[in-house]
């Protein structure tokens, strides 16, 4: 669901992430279990899973234990559990996988610790043990705060419970909170966008992102706009207005956006997801999870039974497993890199490929700095706002100097993530 194709760029906001950082790992832990699925999905995660919670716990912790018995005992700067919806997780489920974390890893003291949830799907005593395990961050699947737009796309809950779980969270103890928004949905106009923002906004999260709807085609939503069945998606127009929008109501209450789709008060960008951006190494655990370790890239099965049986025998036996050539590993860099108003640590890509960014792409660079759409200071190559809005004719020009240069075959990148909530 998350885009490249939205966002317009500020200055760069002040980063929590450190230096220290680079040589710890991030940890993903995926909990694909949903109420029910919405009409848009095509992550993994099941709903009627219920009954199997506690087996798949158990599954997920021995393959943590497998992964630290391989990969040692890192540190750990950040751990994220998303879905699929990990607030289907009773407060003892979560405190268990903690205790299992900790023992296998030394978590950071000041270790950012996130986890999704659906606001359909929160209780205040779960909220308090989350918490208690060391939770300090959560992200909530708000989407909407229009109620006809959440019924259109099959969301679980109402804008007043998304309200409802904000309130309640902040009982709970959490002081950083987030909020998915999606827009782009049958039907929906930039008034009704705006309404979103600002009631979104009104419950005064830490953190917002914002993202533009995709179809995937398989999903029944993708069938029922196709088949006519439901309002049409918003033209070009329109979701310029709604860009627009975001920008200027997310800047007028303290917001600075940061990456392409994400916009955050002073410190408080989400670490977890940096380490995505600057393509440092991060360990997924859980059912379709994915790692980047050690230059080595690989990831679990799927499918239910597939993953319960890999973690029956060895946990450390995964679906698939390469690694990624030099060349894919540049072009991810400046991919991932440019989605941030920061840009990419040109210093680092010279010091890990033994080469500058601009000789590697020294017409793109050129020509993107002459349009004005790219530009540099001493430790950073960055798009300017401009060239934010059209960062995805920028990555197709990096991409065919890189093909005409013959050091880019293929891209083994995914820019989705591995999670909603
Ligand atoms: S969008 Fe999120 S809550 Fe909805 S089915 Fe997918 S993972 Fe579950």
């Amino acid at each position: 669901m998350k885009s490249l194709r939205r966002g317009l760029g500020t200055q760069s906001p002040t980063s929590p992430f450190r230096e220290e950082y680079m040589e710890t790992i991030s940890l993903y832990i995926h909990i694909p279990l949903c109420v029910k699925k919405c009409a848009y999905c095509d992550f993994a995660s099941f709903s009627g899973r219920m009954a199997q919670r506690d087996c798949y716990v158990q599954a997920v912790c021995r393959e943590i234990r497998a992964q630290a018995a391989f990969f040692g005992r890192r540190r750990v700067a950040t751990v994220f559990f998303g879905g699929g919806t990990p607030t289907l997780l009773s407060g003892a489920q979560i405190t268990e996988m903690m205790r299992v974390v900790r023992e296998c890893f030394d978590v950071l003291p000041d270790a950012e610790i996130t986890m999704e949830g659906n606001p359909g799907t929160l209780d205040m005593e779960n909220l308090r043990a989350y918490r208690a395990a060391g939770v300090n961050r959560l992200s909530l699947g708000v989407q909407s705060m229009d109620d006809k737009l959440l019924a259109a796309i099959g969301r679980i809950h109402t804008a007043k419970e998304a309200e409802d779980a904000v309130a309640m969270a902040r009982k709970a103890g959490f002081e950083n909170i987030n909020l998915d928004l999606m827009y782009g949905l049958p039907g929906q106009n930039a008034i009704q966008w705006k309404e979103t923002l600002q009631k979104a906004i009104g419950l005064a999260p830490e953190h917002l992102s914002c993202y533009s709807l995709i179809l995937e085609e398989g999903t029944p939503l993708y069938d029922s706009v196709n088949a006519g069945e439901c309002a049409p998606l918003p033209d070009e127009e329109t979701m310029e207005s709604m860009d627009a929008l975001t920008l200027e109501l997310t800047a007028a209450a303290g917001y600075s956006q940061y990456e392409v789709s994400n916009y955050a008060k002073p410190d408080r960008q989400c670490r977890h997801n940096i380490v995505y951006w600057e393509c440092l190494p991060y360990l997924g655990v859980g059912l379709g999870a994915h790692s980047d370790m050690d230059r080595r890239r690989f990831y679990n099965p799927a499918e239910w039974e597939s993953y319960l049986q890999m973690t029956g025998n060895d946990a450390a036996q995964r679906k698939g497993e390469g690694s990624c050539s030099q060349q894919e590993r540049m072009f991810e860099r400046m991919m991932m890199g440019l989605r941030q108003t920061r840009g990419v640590d040109a210093a680092r890509f010279e010091r890990d490929f033994g080469c500058t960014i601009e000789s590697v792409w020294p017409e793109t660079i050129a020509q993107m700095t002459r349009k004005k759409l790219m530009t540099s200071n001493k430790e950073r190559i960055l798009l300017t706002p401009r060239g934010m809005q059209v960062m995805n004719g920028v990555l197709v020009s990096l991409m065919e100097e890189a093909e005409k240069q013959g050091i880019y075959e293929k891209t083994l990148i995914d820019s989705k993530p591995q999670t909603d909530d």
